[in-house]
């Protein structure tokens, strides 16, 4: 399955965003459920402590995100398999990358990320890369109340 290269945000200015590179899992069949999981569950629906985590918090941006904000989030050498990554960023543990900000007005950030996900208030508001533009599929509101996570409450 191909990573998806995509950028979590928040909005800057009128129409622009500013957010963090996350490698992997950046479709929106894979993300959006993972943020509206996140808004409702760990975060109960503090927007702005969802947005120092995913943004502030971890400047050099992410592998993964992941379902648990309360789990180790620096990176590990080796790597355990994706499905134990939860999140893994590249600012802290054994990784200690610069900080990077990507804007709407970062040189080619549009042919380098499939997609962007920026946090609103109403819900996550979806940009697609297509041929050097844009393409904005609107927002997908947040939902009042948390899914159970697929791993939680699993069986052994
Ligand atoms: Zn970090």
């Amino acid at each position: 399955m191909p990573n998806h290269p995509s950028i979590i945000a928040r909005p800057r200015g009128a129409s622009g965003f500013e957010g963090r590179y996350v490698h992997n899992g950046g479709h929106p069949a894979f993300r959006v459920p993972l943020l509206h999981a996140l808004y409702a569950g760990p975060f109960a629906g503090d927007l702005d402590a969802m947005g120092r985590f995913l943004i502030d918090e971890h400047p050099a941006g992410w592998s993964q995100l992941g379902p648990d904000p309360a789990v180790d989030t620096g990176w590990i050498n080796p790597m355990p398999p994706v499905g134990d990554r939860n999140f893994r960023c590249y600012c802290h543990g054994d990784r200690a990358e610069t900080p990077l900000t990507l804007t709407d007005e970062t040189e080619d950030v549009v042919w380098l990320h499939d997609w962007v996900f920026v946090l609103r208030p109403a819900g996550v508001d979806i940009w697609q890369s297509f041929d050097g533009v844009w393409l904005r599929h609107g927002v997908r509101g947040w939902k009042p109340k948390a899914r159970p996570a697929a791993d939680q409450g699993e069986t052994a």
